[in-house]
């Protein structure tokens, strides 16, 4: 369980807190100050304290395995003993494997094999198989039939309703790879991205695009209301999932060809346009990867165009989530401030190489200006670039006054939850009772959702905080 130890605090505290702080609360404050070294008593804390959101939580990254492997039971799919992997069956059913529920009758060597590859427990890194290895090669290995989808939202629902979260912004990805990606990923791009644009939408893609939008906003209608059959969100016993507050957010995947990037931008462009329930954009996958780095400045000019020509939409970028010795040094300079100049991005995910960017202190200095926020994924972090403690940048942003909120990003393959990462914030960096509440409010003050759905959100958390605080 290499990825549950943290180290103590290794900051000092009391110095700058990001943005507008709430008054300071004695009783509560004095609380937590006698528990913060007692993990046993900060996790009963933290898990009862209002979280206000979060807000970057990868749908299919969220599920926990034993989930994974429960619906591929259920629903007949097949396993892969050799590569520990779900796959759908074909015309001759499994074909030469066995199915999910004939595998894993009385085997639980192999179900405990599935649940570790489908996640980083009991993970330890070997030579040339690294924790990013691990964690990003088990999405290619899990896979469930489509009306899962409203399952996965419930589990998601739930888990943060249990620990008081309210709000969830789920990144996704819709109509990518049996829809948009057959359809363009043959067609040449030239790298102008307004001729690129114009290419794409005389093809068959841009003819299909009314269809394909229809298709996913039905998808999402049978996802929310398999997710409130699943909870009972209308009997008179609601599970925790149905106090949740939910949005999406549509996920490209970077390390696919340019054309079939470019056109999954597009649709979603025309998705946040028409459903509001899709509230912003987010790139996702390696950024690391090949293909990731050789486009990275294309994906940013595509965004830019689709955002001067068919309207602005609310755009949150995975950006130097990058660390010396990953990649080439080069390409730490300048993710993060072109994600933000270029790609219009409202706020990074994860920032952790901002002190490699090219007068990263100016950088640093127009996004407290401009309030560009920064999720934080620490247990994410440690697994995929191996950086913590005091490593990571928190302090840096906290010194200069960018906004952080704390966020899961993959909470089922890391095996965590949102209370989890507050509490690695608090013994890996020292924050107060002040600070966490802090970072609580930036989960709903810097949230995609509607102005007014926000307010409401806010109110909500103010009334959820005095009642928590009066205990104390
Ligand atoms: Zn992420």
């Amino acid at each position: 369980m290499k990825f549950f130890k943290h180290g103590v605090a290794l900051v000092a505290m009391g110095l700058l807190v990001a943005c507008s702080v709430p008054a300071p609360e004695t009783g509560v404050s004095t609380k937590f100050e006698s528990i913060r070294d007692n993990d046993i008593q900060l996790r009963v804390f933290l898990q009862d304290m209002p979280k206000g959101g979060d807000l970057h939580n990868h749908l299919y990254g969220a599920v926990y395995p034993e989930s994974w492997i429960r619906w591929a039971e259920e629903d007949g799919l097949c396993i892969d003993p050799e590569a520990l992997a779900i796959r759908h069956p074909g015309a001759d059913g499994c074909g030469g494997l066995q199915t999910a529920k004939a595998a894993l009758a009385n085997n639980q060597v192999l179900r405990n094999a599935l649940i570790d590859r489908f996640s980083i427990r009991d993970f330890v890194p070997t030579s040339g198989w690294s924790g990013h290895d691990q964690f990003f090669r088990t999405f290619p290995l899990v896979t469930a039939q489509p009306h899962r989808f409203g399952d996965m939202v419930a589990e998601t629902a739930n888990l943060a309703g249990i620990q008081n979260v309210q709000y969830l912004e789920l990144l996704h990805t819709m109509e990518l790879f049996e829809t948009i990606l057959p359809m363009v990923i043959a067609i040449p791009m030239s790298g102008d991205v307004a001729a690129d644009y114009e290419t794409l939408m005389a093809s068959p893609f841009g003819a299909a695009l009314p269809e394909i939008l229809a298709r996913a906003r039905r998808d999402i209608d049978a996802a929310d209301a398999r997710k409130d059959e699943l909870l009972g969100c209308k009997t008179d016993a609601p599970q925790p999932g149905c106090a949740v507050e939910i949005r999406y957010l549509h996920q490209p995947v970077r390390t696919l060809p340019a054309s079939v990037v470019y056109a999954h931008t597009i649709f979603g462009w025309h998705l946040m346009a028409e459903d509001d329930r899709f509230v912003g954009t987010n790139l996702v996958a390696p950024e690391d990867d090949f293909i990731a780095l050789r486009d990275y400045k294309l994906h940013m000019a595509q965004i830019d165009h689709l955002y001067k020509t068919l309207g602005e939409r609310n755009v949150s970028l995975h950006a130097g989530e990058l660390w010396l010795g990953l990649v080439h040094p080069q390409e730490l300079r300048f993710h993060i401030n072109d994600a933000i100049k270029v790609g219009h991005a409202k706020r990074i995910g994860h920032g952790t190489d901002i002190v490699f960017e090219t007068d990263y202190k100016n950088l640093l200095k127009y996004m407290a200006e401009n309030e560009i926020m920064v999720e934080v994924n620490l247990t994410s972090s440690e697994a995929i670039l191996g950086v913590s403690g005091s490593e990571h940048p928190y302090d840096v942003y906290k010194q200069a006054g960018v906004p952080m909120a704390f966020s899961t990003d993959d909470e089922g393959v890391g095996r965590i939850d949102l209370t989890h990462e507050y509490m690695r914030a608090v013994q890996e960096h020292g924050l107060s009772y002040v600070e966490l509440k802090t970072a609580s409010y930036n989960g709903l003050k810097y949230a995609f959702v509607d102005e007014v759905t926000k307010a409401e959100l806010i109110k909500k958390l103010d009334t959820k905080f005095a009642d928590f605080e009066s205990k104390f």
